[in-house]
């Protein structure tokens, strides 16, 4: 729920991030545990739970076209990233507003776990 989403609370200041970029749709923040020495979340303002539940193409292309930015603002998109969308229990969704998450800054195995 919005109310008590724990995104939706970074959205709203409620909770401190470190902020790396807002738009108007948009708000990007370094992960609070990463995964990697470049580990962003990409999130939308909008409380949408999972990409299960949007079918907006504006809603998903800016949260990749965003990353994007992102990845050559870090320094890393020469050296190479991966975006990654968890989406429900198999891919080990923790939580429940829907965010992409921007890994960058060393090399990755293939398939991931
Ligand atoms: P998921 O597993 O749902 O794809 O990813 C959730 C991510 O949110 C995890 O990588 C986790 O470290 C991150 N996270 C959880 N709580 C917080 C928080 O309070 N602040 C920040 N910046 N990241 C968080
Ligand atoms: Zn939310």
């Amino acid at each position: 729920m919005a109310e008590s989403c724990l995104f939706c609370r970074i959205v709203r200041k409620e909770i401190p991030a470190t902020v790396v970029a807002e738009t108007d749709h948009c708000v990007a923040f370094r992960d609070i545990n990463p995964q990697a020495p470049v580990h962003l979340l990409v999130i939308p303002r909008e409380h949408v739970p999972s990409l299960e539940e949007t079918d907006d193409p504006a809603l998903v292309g800016r949260l990749a076209l965003l990353a994007a930015e992102l990845a050559q603002k870090e320094g890393i998109a020469e050296s190479g990233y991966r975006m990654v969308v968890n989406t429900n229990a198999d891919a080990g969704q923790t939580v429940f507003h829907v965010h992409l998450h921007l890994l960058g800054g060393r090399p990755m195995g293939w398939p991931p776990g």
